[in-house]
Formats: structure tokens, sequence, C-alpha cells
């Protein structure tokens, strides 16, 4: 391990920011607490920076002691919390009821203040970096707000970079691929409307509720018969409503909503169009009438082959090549730091947190889950990788 030495002695400064950033968790386009904290530190290092993109994210800009390359780069950090109510007991536990950082947003921003701090300092580098705190990750898709914003018009960026802390790898390691890294994910909402009645009369009625289950079952067709086995794709149903909770009556209405999860931008409107089709006629069939409600939300994560380069690169200056996995398994989970890079090439990586040797550690807790807690020793790792990036990017004697 060779964490940046500047960056090491700053790693109870950045333990600090993070516990204080995870006190005071906020959700989407709400993260006022860490927007005014990271203006607060960005003014006192004398980083220039412009706020309330957005809503609550900050763009700070820093150049290097020479800027003749002309070459810029991004790097992001979610600022965002979840509705979860925290059960870690720390002593650093939210203050917000029924509000917790229960993915790590508190440690990517405090990564990035540290990365900040470092090259404010140093500017050991030759261009421009742009520091992208983002809000609204979890959902309401702030990154697409951002760039719809323009982001990448006022703030250019040849490649932009993220992490995000991994529970499931060990800390001290990186795992990334080029290619799709995580899955896009997409809503939708199935109505079906047909006649109530007595439930010893079903022939007086349409029954919504066989019709939901029709519609449920032939809904996994479209992955077995209409994607490319050697493509993966997922549709889960995940939630049923329908009846009033008697056992005698057929409702008039069901509904059902779900999600579709694949790696390929070009399945999406595919899935949708069957999915539709599938609704309608089964309804149809049945006499019934259906909608489908479906929402494009997040795209996939996809890596470019050169940002994912320039990550391996960096990644492994400072964990050691052997540590650095370049063809890590992708998730099915989304991110919305995929609609940045369908904008710019670059990178998407897993910085490991896990604690392997201590089963029961927080640090090994799900994303999303109560028991959930960052671990406060990848901080200079992050910090470091980020550092790296810029001054192998933007390496002192770099030339247009
Ligand atoms: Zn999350
Ligand atoms: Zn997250």
């Amino acid at each position: 391990m060779r964490i940046i030495p500047d960056i090491h002695d700053l790693r109870d400064d950045m333990k600090r920011w993070r516990r204080e950033l995870h006190q005071y968790p906020q959700t989407s386009y709400q993260e006022v607490f860490a927007s005014d904290f990271i203006t607060e530190k960005l003014t006192m290092w004398g980083i220039p920076f412009e706020r309330n993109l957005a809503k609550t994210g900050i763009v700070a800009t820093i150049t290097g002691q020479t800027n003749t390359s002309g070459k810029t780069l991004g790097l992001r950090a979610d600022m965002d919390a979840l509705d979860i109510t925290e059960q870690t007991g720390l002593p650093h536990a939210s203050r917000y009821p029924g509000k917790m950082h229960a993915c790590g947003h508190d440690g990517h921003t405090a990564i990035l203040l540290g990365t900040a701090h470092y090259l404010q300092k140093s500017r050991d580098f030759n261009g421009t970096v742009h520091l992208i705190f983002q809000p609204a990750e979890e959902s309401g898709a702030g990154a697409v707000t951002l760039i719809k914003e323009g982001l990448f018009d006022r703030f250019p960026c040849d490649y932009v970079f993220a992490l995000h802390n991994w529970p499931w790898l060990e800390a001290g390691k990186m795992g990334t691929r080029a290619g799709a890294l995580m899955a896009s994910s997409d809503e939708f909402t199935i109505t079906i409307t047909g006649k109530g009645g007595h439930a010893a009369l079903p022939h007086k009625t349409i029954d919504p509720v066989i019709v939901a289950a029709q519609i449920i079952q032939s809904s996994q067709a479209i992955i077995s018969r209409h994607i490319n086995p050697l493509d993966q794709a997922v549709i889960s149903m995940t939630n049923i409503r329908a009846g009033t909770g008697a056992s005698n009556i057929i409702p008039d209405t069901a509904h059902i909503s779900g999600t579709v999860r694949t790696f390929r931008q070009d399945l999406r409107p595919l899935i949708k169009k069957h999915l539709e089709q599938i609704v309608c006629h089964t309804a149809q069939a049945f006499g019934a009438q259906a909608t489908c409600d479906y929402i494009f939300d997040y795209d996939v994560t996809v890596n470019s082959p050169e940002g994912v380069a320039q990550a391996i690169v960096a990644a492994s200056d400072i964990l050691g090549a052997k540590n650095v996995m370049a063809d890590y398994e992708p998730t099915m989970g989304a991110e919305d730091f995929g609609a940045m890079l369908r904008v710019s090439p670059g990178a998407f990586v897993f910085l490991g947190q896990g604690v392997p040797s201590h089963p029961d550690s927080p640090h090994n807790a799900g994303l999303h889950t109560p028991g959930y807690d960052f671990n406060d020793d990848i901080l200079p790792i992050g910090a470091s990788y980020f550092a790296r990036l810029v001054e192998r990017y933007l390496t002192p004697t770099a030339q247009s």
C-alpha cells in the first residue's frame, strides 16, 4: 500500500469530516448540510466553486501549477442518504430520525474533500480538475439533472471518474471492468381494470387478479424467449395490490409494479415493448383493460476502455497491481454515474471496504442496511487513488 504521504497525514481530518457528515444525513435534493459543509471547506482552502447546481450540487475547480496541456478531468462524489433508521448504535450514528447514510456517500464526499485539499496544496499537475459533488444519486437522478443544467458544457471533462465503497470486497482492494459494470434500472406500474363482484359469482365479473397472475407469469418469457441467452436482463414484479381484504369480493382493479435491469442500453426499449404487449393483450383476452406506465430511469454504467486503463494504473500505484481486479464481476444494481459515462468517457470502480477477519464488522454489512457503516480506513485510499488519476493523466509535462 502506497498512500500519498500528504493524504496519509490528512486521514484523521477526513475521518472527522466523514463522521460529521454521517450524523446529518439528508435524502435526494435535500442535502443542505453536506452542501454547506463542503462549501465551507472549499472556501477555507481557497478553492473556487459553483453551488446550487441541481439544487444542492457543487462543482469545484482546481487548476494545476501549469495549465498548458488543455486537458481536463472530472472526479465525482455523491452526497445523499436514504430513508432508513440506523441501527449501528455507533457514537457518530445519524441524528436525523429515519434518515441514514447507509450507502457510504458520506465517505465518498469525505474522499473527494480530501482529494481537493491535497490537489489545491500541491497543484502538481498540468491542466484542470473539476470536483463534482452530486446530489440525488439514490433517487431523483441528480447526475441527469446536472447534465441537463449544462454540467459538461460549463465544466468540460476529457474523462470522469467515480468510486463506490464495496462491502463485499476486502479493504485494500479495488475492482472494475471495461464495459458494463452496473445495470440500467427502469420502473413500471401496471393497472388492470376489470369488473368486481361477489366472489361466489365469478361469471358475473371480470377478475383483474386472474389477469394480474397471467401477466406476472407471461412476463418472465420476455427474458427467456426474447432476450439472447448470452445477454442478461431481469424483470422483477415486486408489488401486487388488489382487493379490500375481504375473501368474498372480487375487486375492480389490480396493480403491479416492479423493476427491469439489464446491461445493454438497447434492450431497454425492447423489454418495454414486450411488457406493454403482454399487459395489453392479456387484459384484452380476459375482457379487461390494462395500462403499463414504464419509466426509463438509470442508465447502464458503462466504463470506457481508456478510462478503465487509467483507473487500473492509478489504483495499482496505490494498492499494488495484485490488489486491483481488472475484470471484476458486474452487478445488477444501478448507479446514477452511468448517465455521466454516457456523455463522457471514464470509469466507475468498486473500492473494497470489507473486513473479512471481523465477520460482525459494520463495514461488512450490505449497502442500504441499517447496520452498515462506512470504513474510515479506506478514506486515504480513495483520495490517493483520485489524486493519482489526476497526476497520471495531467502529468506536469503533459502537452496538448
Ligand atoms: Zn445506494
Ligand atoms: Zn451508493
